[in-house]
């Protein structure tokens, strides 16, 4: 049995929409996909009607990116549902700080004489949530930097003068209400991991098991 538990779409980072996800994974022949755009569920209810159409078996989900100093970790949230809740009003309240995130970059841009708007930055999103990899392109498209890992370099990496500190939530914030609601979660793809990652990413899934119903799946990779 062919699954792929870990996809994204134009609603986060990937390249195709959330239908045309669901019908190339029918195409490979896939029995079940689970979509997991980063921070967001905003693709779920189109990929679910996608795959009920194709006959795949859909699984609602998220990938979060948590903090973990030094780097960050992202977590994989499965059986998520795009309702009203714990763990789902947490990432709105992220996706607002992200828009206010965003501006905020825009206005230290400014204070260093470059000229970039709001507006210029969401075109260059699309339908996707918007991030410093869109204002990267932005910057590269007005000729202020030579490539998008110089804007990084040169003014949006942690250190650089356009940089904005991110909100986000810790592996505990992240699990805890997801196990509540009976979901499930994996440790998608953890930098600067170590021992103690893996004890405490074990320790959570323990807590977490306790609560699981049969539907549910805990993975760890
Ligand atoms: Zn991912």
């Amino acid at each position: 049995m062919a699954v792929d538990l870990h996809t994204h779409s134009t609603a986060s980072d990937g390249s195709d929409s959330p239908a045309a996800l669901i019908q190339a994974a029918a195409a490979l022949r896939l029995e079940a996909i689970a979509l997991t755009d980063h921070d967001t569920l905003a693709g779920i209810p189109a990929a679910r009607r996608a795959a009920a159409t194709a006959g795949l078996e859909f699984v609602p989900g998220t990938e979060i990116s948590c903090e973990w100093e030094p780097g960050s970790m992202h977590l994989v949230v499965l059986f998520l549902e795009p309702v009203s809740g714990p763990l789902q009003d947490r990432l709105q309240d992220l996706q607002a700080a992200r828009d206010a995130r965003n501006e905020r970059i825009v206005e230290r841009l400014h204070q260093l004489g470059i000229d970039v708007s709001l507006a210029e930055v969401h075109q260059e999103a699309g339908e996707g949530s918007v991030g410093r990899p869109h204002l990267a392109a932005v910057l590269v498209q007005k000729g202020v930097v030579e490539s998008i890992p110089a804007a990084f370099d040169e003014l949006l990496a942690k250190g650089r003068p356009a940089y904005v500190e991110r909100e986000r939530l810790t592996p505990e914030e992240a699990i805890r209400p997801g196990a509540e609601l009976g979901g499930g979660a994996g440790a998608g793809t953890p930098s600067h991991s170590g021992p103690h990652l893996i004890r405490r990413v074990r320790r959570l899934l323990r807590a977490t098991r306790r609560r699981r119903t049969d539907r549910n799946r805990v993975l760890v990779r």
